[in-house]
């Protein structure tokens, strides 16, 4: 999330000098000395670890350290980093160019494996970031409800566009506020938004606004305030509501997307949105990411219908075929079971290992995906993440990045469990999560 934290004091105690000399470096040429602003370690405090190889579950810093690596690029490496299936696949498409502006059956063996993962849906659009595939979605509802308005939820994140850099506005105004300088107020104003888990504020506010809302946007799995679940009838109640009120239902599953299942979240939950955008994993890696719908929808979209949209290097070549690698083995039997398993283990784990110390500690998992809080109560909305001891966080991801576990530098992002990590991985993070909340202050 882009939530401003407090200047936390804690550091590592281990030296990493090259790394050090990497940032004082990039620091003269880069802004902030990276290049997307949570790498910079604002929330954990420190010096930003410089990475010269990933392979496998493990990522290893320019001093020569290697690390259990849970951040996975932000979700991305679900095979783990280099897998040499997806190296060879990449390989060889570049040998044969690496973007063509013209259409490659690449893309289509892609889109045809995305949507068979995702019944209800017959079209895509291959773009290149999440943060693009959630912009196109929004102006696509637009124009095919012919509405303005859009609802999130405090604490969703759906990349970076104007519409989305967004909070809600205080008291009684539904209307949006800017939460960034630069976006235009009249843009954040026809965003809304309504706290995570709770329909009757959603229901409430298309009660007022319901005829000029365009879709109602979801993570439906969040994983940008830590991981938080959806309640039991949550996304039904706004499958309802949008039904009711001719909004239409988007599922940003840029990040849940073949990392909680085959398909994505709307796979295992039932509930079916309108429109549902992805990204991360989809692209094995490289940069690509898509939006999907049935299509009466997509058929609006150019050149097919009047909503333009269009990408230079959007459908390449090198990130579709690290795509239908990366997918192709996710498909394999057993694949979203065993991962799951792994994650599950990991997220019962360290909670055992917390309580045992008496240190309040909640977790949660969904298939590939992990949250921690260090808090009392379980986390259900963005208040109570913002609540939990963010601190206390930061000196675990310390204490345990020296102890060879590289974890996300924020309290609120998710963690990401990938294929390549074995049991031995998993109960050796647990040990040395025990032995890091020992010496937390
Ligand atoms: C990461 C993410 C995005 C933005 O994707 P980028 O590729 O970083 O632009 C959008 N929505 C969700 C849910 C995400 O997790």
């Amino acid at each position: 999330m882009t939530e401003s934290t407090r200047e936390p004091s804690t550091t590592s105690t281990t030296s990493r000098p090259r790394s050090e000399a990497s940032h004082r470096r990039a620091l003269g040429s880069l802004v902030g000395g990276v290049n997307s602003p949570v790498r910079a370690f604002g929330a954990v405090g420190g010096i930003p670890v410089a990475v010269d190889r990933a392979e496998g579950p493990r990522i290893r810093d320019v001093d020569g350290n290697w690390y259990v690596d849970y951040v996975g690029s932000w979700g991305p490496a679900i095979l783990g980093h280099a897998h040499p299936d997806v190296v060879a696949a990449v390989r060889a498409a570049a040998g044969d160019g690496f973007t063509f502006g013209a259409p490659c059956d690449h893309e289509t063996d892609l889109a045809e494996l995305i949507l068979s993962a995702l019944p209800g849906n017959d079209r895509i659009r291959f773009v290149s970031s999440g943060t693009e595939s959630c912009m196109s979605v929004i102006r696509l509802a637009r124009a095919a409800t012919g509405r303005e308005r859009v609802i999130k939820f405090a604490g969703n994140y759906h990349g970076h566009s104007d519409a989305m850099l967004v909070e809600a506005g205080s008291g009684a105004v539904t209307h949006g506020v800017p939460n960034s300088p630069g976006v235009v107020p009249d843009v954040a104003r026809a965003t809304m938004t309504c706290p995570f888990n709770d329909a009757d504020s959603v229901r409430r506010t298309m009660e007022r606004n319901g005829d000029s809302v365009a879709a109602v946007l979801v993570e439906p799995v969040a994983g940008n305030m830590g991981l938080v679940p959806p309640e039991p009838g949550f996304l039904e109640s706004l499958r309802e509501i949008c039904d009711e009120h001719g909004s239409l239902l988007v599922f940003d599953e840029v990040m849940t997307g073949f990392r909680v299942g085959w398909g994505g979240h709307q796979r295992t939950c039932g509930v079916l949105p309108d429109l549902t955008c992805l990204g991360k994993v989809v692209g094995g890696g490289l940069p690509a990411a898509a939006y999907v719908g049935p299509a009466s929808l997509m058929d609006q979209v150019s050149p097919a219908g009047p909503v333009y949209q269009a990408g230079t290097l959007s459908g390449n070549p090198i990130a579709m075929v690290a795509g239908l690698e990366t997918l192709r083995h996710c498909e394999r039997e057993g694949f979203y079971e065993r991962l799951g398993g792994l994650t599950r283990r990991l997220a019962v784990g360290l909670r055992k290992s917390a309580m045992d110390r008496g240190v309040p500690l909640q977790t949660t998992s969904v298939g590939g995906m992990m949250g921690i809080a260090f808090s009392e109560r379980p986390i259900r909305d963005f208040d109570d993440a913002r609540n939990a001891d963010h601190e206390r966080y930061a000196e675990f991801f310390h204490a345990m990045l020296d102890r060879g576990f590289w974890l996300p530098p924020s309290g609120y992002e998710a963690w990401f469990v990938s294929s390549a990590h074995g049991e031995d991985h998993i109960d050796r993070t647990i040990e040395a999560a025990a032995s890091a909340m020992e010496d937390l202050s």
